[in-house]
């Protein structure tokens, strides 16, 4: 079965001019940053059907003339063409708002033909459509698509928070129809070549209940509930500073001790990573950083598929809020060792919540710099064959 991409143009391909949202001349046409290169590539390397899917308020009418979109479109189109990238097929509506229309998007009535009279079958489950509204999404949801929604309007938070408030057809949040908000069209190419990076790990002993979900190429975003409130700050800045969503829910056996908890949300952390991981493709597998406060704090990692922790960091006060010191070397250990990771980490100074915060940032940024993911050298980076 053969699988789509059903692409919006204005605001997608092209930049829609703010105010009248109609691209009305030549001048007006400037295409999304790296538009042309990511469709090249994805052409080139997955098997997608390209299908544009556009609404043209009024097409055919004095105010959008048909013989002037054509001419600006096949312009556009010429360029595409010039560096291998081809649409299938192109729909355009005419219709406005108010004829409420079922061709005018999100309506299908303009693809039902394409879907079901062109002899091939699609597989519309794992089809996408790319845009830059609501509409888009609400497509995807109308046609049993994934949405990819472009944050052409917004940061990728604000959509999401954005997607959350809306509601599909069938009354549930259409966050729920968008498989990535995207912050442009390398990670659009990312994500249909390499997937995301999610996952989730629930971890139940009679000490502790966790459950963690990372999501490697998110923006920072967390949720975290540990019972221990500096503990939950320290594992804000993995997400913060490491670019990753986060959430994580602990309930703890905080009654006998802080030990299991710290210990045990390590663990599952490592594990959580790791799985996100996957084969480690394309990765950058080392990172470190050398952030400063009043104190010099040194985080260098490797993805490697071995664990070993080296620390070298010493803390003379008992706790920092509830978080016992003891408990830092620990929490590293576990988590090294969850996620197969080498971990050297070194800091010295004098202000001893400085020295542990900085710890965590600079975990973050060696974190970030080791997942990055490089989809034009999709290769491990190991020369063994495997991490
Ligand atoms: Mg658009």
């Amino acid at each position: 079965m053969k699988k789509c991409l059903f692409i919006d143009r204005d605001g997608t391909l092209i930049v829609e001019p703010p105010v009248t949202e109609q691209v009305d001349s030549f001048e007006q046409v400037e295409f999304l940053p790296r538009v042309i290169q990511n469709l090249a590539f994805i052409r080139k390397k997955l098997d997608y059907d390209f299908v544009i899917v556009s609404n043209q308020d009024g097409l055919g009418t004095p105010d959008n003339p048909m013989d002037r979109f054509t001419a600006i479109n096949d312009l556009v189109m010429r360029v595409f063409h010039t560096e291998g990238v081809d649409f299938d097929e192109m729909y355009f509506d005419e219709h406005t708002p108010a004829d409420n229309h079922p061709n005018r998007k999100p309506g299908t009535g303009m693809l039902r033909k394409f879907i079901e009279g062109n002899g091939t079958e699609y597989d519309l489950a794992g089809s996408y459509v790319i845009g830059d509204r609501l509409t888009d999404i609400q497509l995807a949801h109308n046609l049993g698509c994934k949405g990819i929604l472009l944050a052409q309007n917004g940061s990728v938070d604000d959509c999401r928070e954005w997607l959350w408030e809306q509601h599909n057809s069938d009354g549930r949040a259409l966050i729920n129809d968008c498989a990535l908000i995207a912050e442009d069209w390398d990670a659009v190419a990312a994500f249909l070549f390499a997937g995301d990076r999610r996952a989730e790990v629930k971890r139940t002993t009679k000490e502790t209940d966790i459950r963690i979900e990372v999501d490697l190429d998110g923006t920072g975003r967390s949720e975290i509930h540990t019972g221990l409130g500096f503990f939950d700050h320290m594992l804000e800045q993995i997400a913060k500073h490491g670019q990753m969503d986060l959430t994580i829910e602990v309930k703890g056996d905080l009654h006998v001790d802080e030990h299991h908890t710290i210990e045990d949300t390590g663990i599952a952390l490592g594990e959580c990573i790791a799985k996100a991981l996957g084969d480690k493709r394309g990765i950058g597998r080392y990172g470190f950083c050398l952030p400063m406060d009043d104190c010099l704090c040194q985080v260098a990692l490797d993805f490697g598929g071995r664990a070993w922790l080296v620390w070298d960091a010493e803390f003379h006060r008992e706790k920092i809020g509830e978080m016992p010191t003891e408990m830092f070397l620990h929490f590293f250990k576990s988590f090294s060792d969850a996620a197969r990771i080498n971990l050297n980490i070194k800091a010295e100074g004098d202000n001893e919540h400085h020295k542990i915060e900085g710890i965590f940032k600079a975990l973050a940024r060696a974190l970030k710099m080791a997942k990055e993911r490089d989809i034009h050298h999709f290769e491990l980076p190991s020369s063994k064959g495997l991490l």
